[in-house]
């Protein structure tokens, strides 16, 4: 991996995690926090750009094909629609963890929601908040996409 990854937690006296906040390479920082209906929210803080670039976009398709199955009612990329937003990097990074989350629950069958909304879109801070089975793994599903798609965002090196 080419981007630092750092983690930073605090607990509650059960030593169930309630917040987990992250740094990855330097595109995006996020913090978990556990919601008391059980979902989980993130908020999360991007660096530089915050549009997806399309042809990142077009290898996660390739990479994960159920990506483009997802129902969503936000500002998804819309490839027969020439004027249609890209989407935002916090709002790609939700659709990639809800992707993971059904893969972690696959045997269950279990379906996933989750939303983005911009708390400060110029600072660039948006919350994403997705339902929530068993927490850890929905902040690990959370950190595995802001990993990947972090390092997607770094410039190729060779
Ligand atoms: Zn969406």
């Amino acid at each position: 991996m080419a981007g630092k990854a750092t983690v930073h937690g605090s607990t509650d006296r059960a030593g169930r995690a309630q917040s987990t906040a992250c740094h990855y390479g330097d595109r995006i920082d996020f913090m978990a926090m556990r919601r008391r209906d059980g979902a989980a929210d993130f908020m999360v803080r991007v660096h530089g750009g915050v549009d997806m670039p399309a042809s990142v976009v077009e290898q996660f398709e390739i990479a994960c094909p159920t990506l483009k199955e997802h129902l969503c009612t936000s500002d998804i990329i819309d490839a027969g629609n020439p004027n249609a937003a890209p989407m935002s990097i916090p709002h790609f990074i939700e659709h990639v963890a809800i992707d993971l989350l059904v893969w972690a629950y696959r045997d269950q069958g279990l379906g996933f929601a989750g939303y983005t909304v911009w708390l400060d879109r110029k600072g660039q801070v948006a919350r994403i908040t997705l339902k929530s089975v068993e927490f850890e793994i929905t902040e690990r599903a959370f950190q595995l996409a802001c990993q990947v798609v972090g390092e997607a965002l770094q410039p190729l090196r060779h």
